[in-house]
């Protein structure tokens, strides 16, 4: 395991491929990699359901910009990229991302989390076994990953880290669980230069409205009901999707060689306090008609099959030896985050 040479930690331009850049996270990395104005970026994106164009209207119109429409699992095409834009760094997010569709459909979540991870490793290592001197130095694989893959903490002071043991509970979780091992694995056995990280939850603004978030958000300003699983207190610790953007590009850029880091915001909460947050927000920002409380749409549902209770981080090791930590304040990220949505949910009514 050696450190990346001074001058890539300073700063090195780059050619990165992100992959699943136009989801709610890689929209956000692409946006702020190409904000940063020192990295090229290729974005290859499937445009699933999830995928939204518009996240990237900032970036389409950069000279460091490209956007691929394509699947990870397509070598041919994978292969032009890499050797073309002579790639030099890889940012792996796509990904299948919602658990309830894992339960409901699990063999997308294995074809793209795991088989496309496959494929997608296999063509980084066929291209990074042609660079030479600096530019095989700087290579990186960055795979991007969830707190999921260690399942279930007890409500008690327990946090995940780097050296959590691998439990993951959902057909989601599994297949992530699965691609990471991959990935480890192609270090270990063919010296692929990888750096992993593992996430908390994020939110923020671009998020396909299926997630807690900006689903209760978009429900509770049309005056819908609000679902919550079983009895709500399952906790998540909330990351706002810039803070994360911003840790990925430190971890590519100054992560040790085969390490992995955990990310998360120091920000637990549990799913019933996020909506009556949402609730509380709106009450002030979109009242109801008949001045009813947003919180009175709140109904408690029958629990999701195997719903893990806490995922919480321990960031201590990003924040130590990369510097990192996270800056949005979970009540301002998610004040300007219902903003963003009530925004776009008038616009859709107007
Ligand atoms: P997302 O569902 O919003 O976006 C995924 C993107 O991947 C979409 O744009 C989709 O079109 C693309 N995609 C799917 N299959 C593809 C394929 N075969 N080839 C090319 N592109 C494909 O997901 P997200 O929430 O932005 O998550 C991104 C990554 O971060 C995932 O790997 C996820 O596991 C991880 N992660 C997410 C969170 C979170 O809270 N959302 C937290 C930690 C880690």
């Amino acid at each position: 395991m050696s450190r990346p040479p001074a001058a890539v930690a300073d700063g090195y331009d780059r050619c990165i491929l992100v992959t699943g850049g136009a989801g709610f996270i890689g929209s956000a990395v692409c946006r702020h990699l190409v904000r940063g104005g020192r990295t090229r970026v290729i974005n290859l994106d499937k445009l699933t359901y999830a995928a939204s164009l518009s996240a990237l209207a900032e970036v389409e119109q950069s000279p460091c910009y490209r956007f691929v429409q394509g699947d990870i699992g397509d070598r041919a095409l994978v292969g032009r990229i890499l050797a073309e834009e002579r790639v030099d760094g890889v940012m792996h997010l796509a990904a299948e991302s919602h658990v309830d569709r894992s339960i409901d459909g699990p063999s997308v979540f294995v074809e793209t989390n795991v088989t496309g991870t496959f494929h997608l490793l296999e063509m980084a290592l066929d291209h990074w076994r042609t660079l030479t001197g600096e530019a095989k130095a700087r290579f990186r694989f960055h795979h991007v990953s969830t707190d999921e893959v260690f399942g279930d903490l007890p409500f008690d002071s327990s946090r995940f880290d780097e050296a959590s043991p691998y439990r993951p509970s959902s057909p989601y979780s599994a297949s992530k669980a699965a691609s990471d091992h991959l990935v480890r694995a192609w270090h270990h056995t063919y010296g692929l230069p990888v750096v992993l990280s593992n996430c908390s939850n994020n939110y923020g603004p671009h998020q396909f409205p299926e997630k807690l978030i900006p689903l209760t958000i978009m429900r509770a300003a049309a005056g819908q009901t609000l679902p919550v699983y079983g009895t709500g207190e399952n906790v998540r610790d909330w990351l706002h999707v810039e803070d994360h953007a911003r840790a990925l590009e430190t971890v590519l850029r100054c992560g040790v060689v085969g390490e992995t880091y955990v990310i998360g915001g120091r920000t637990e909460c549990s799913n019933i306090a996020v909506v009556t947050r949402i609730c509380d927000l709106l009450d002030s920002k979109m009242p109801l008609p008949d001045g009813t409380p947003h919180r009175a749409l709140i109904r408690m549902v029958a629990d999701r099959p195997g719903h893990d209770r806490r995922y919480a981080i321990d960031p201590s090791r990003i924040e130590r030896e990369l510097g990192w930590r996270a800056e949005i304040d979970f009540a301002r990220g998610l004040a300007t985050t219902v903003d963003w949505y009530l925004e776009r949910a008038r616009g859709s009514a107007g």
